[in-house]
């Protein structure tokens, strides 16, 4: 079967189904085959996988999927781009497609009916604003996924990627890192895309951890410190645990990192997931 990234194609559609784009939704479909071949091969996609794709558009991403994997169910929000799907990709019988919004989805009932024999990897090309909500959703609430592998502007992929001490490196880095190990499966102009963003992406893959890699208290307590450790980047870890939602006062702030044995003056930014792990481990005791 014919790849859908000829813009010929999307013009097609635009014309049969008087199909417009929507900003608001995200939609820049992929126009490079290029791209799709990275993506598989890049995420390690096997025949035996199972799929749940979010925001399939007219199909581009879908149809490689249903030919390289066992099962795919993917869930679109917008109603113009079903009988589109139904056109472009309906034929694979290893296809379900789901008309919702991905966040008023009942994941467990999803997955009960759908993903009962195998964990599936989740693969997204969702608009921007919603996709670290929506990887921060299936990471916390522990929705059984072996992978994401999501394309993400490159700049968001880069603070998920990112080492102490330098510039991207944050919260979501130590969240994403926490929960997951992390990898570049490729970048992706903005040409590649119609219409143009303006921005270049990356896909990353995150591969989720069986274990965590640090021993924790508590995990809300990790999760807090390293608020509040970041909410204010140009603090000290003094000032900035000390007048953040953890509620301690200085003296038990100082308790903490001198039994963590970090220094009053260091910034958030300078420690990595064991550090955090043990300090947030001293202040889980400080607390008690
Ligand atoms: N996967 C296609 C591709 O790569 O060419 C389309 C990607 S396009 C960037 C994003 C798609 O996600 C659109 O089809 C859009 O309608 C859909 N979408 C946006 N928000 C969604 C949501 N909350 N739930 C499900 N699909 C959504």
């Amino acid at each position: 079967m014919d790849r859908l990234t000829s813009p010929r194609t999307i013009k097609y559609i635009m014309e049969k189904y008087g199909f417009r784009f929507s900003k608001s939704l995200g939609q820049n479909f992929i126009i490079d085959s290029n791209v799709l071949d990275r993506i598989i091969d890049g995420s390690e996609l096997s025949e035996t996988d199972h799929i749940l794709e979010i925001g399939p558009g007219i199909g581009v991403m879908t149809q490689v999927l249903c030919e390289n994997c066992e099962k795919v169910v993917a869930v679109e929000i917008d109603s113009a781009l079903i009988p589109v799907l139904e056109e472009t990709v309906g034929a694979f019988e290893n296809l379900k497609v789901i008309h919702n919004d991905v966040l008023k989805l009942d994941l467990k009932a999803l997955f009960e009916s759908e993903f009962r024999a195998k964990k599936p990897k989740l693969i997204a090309n969702l608009p921007y604003y919603v996709t670290t909500p929506i990887i921060m959703k299936f990471l916390e609430e522990r929705v059984p996924v072996s992978d994401l592998i999501v394309m993400i502007q490159k700049e968001v992929a880069d603070r998920m990627m990112a080492v102490p001490s330098t510039k991207a490196y944050g919260a979501l880095s130590v969240a994403v890192q926490y929960f997951t190990e992390p990898s570049i499966v490729t970048t992706v102009s903005r040409g590649s895309f119609m219409p143009m963003p303006n921005v270049d992406s990356s896909v990353i893959r995150l591969k989720v951890r069986a274990n965590p890699p640090v021993i924790l208290e508590s995990e809300a307590i990790f999760f807090k410190t390293i608020k509040d450790a970041f909410g204010k980047r140009r603090k000290t870890l003094l000032n900035a645990l000390s007048s953040g939602i953890l509620g301690m006062n200085k003296d038990q702030v100082r308790t903490a990192l001198a039994a963590s044995g970090l220094s009053e003056n260091l910034r958030g930014e300078a420690l990595d997931i064991d550090q955090f792990a043990t300090l947030s481990n001293e202040i889980f005791k400080v607390m008690k």
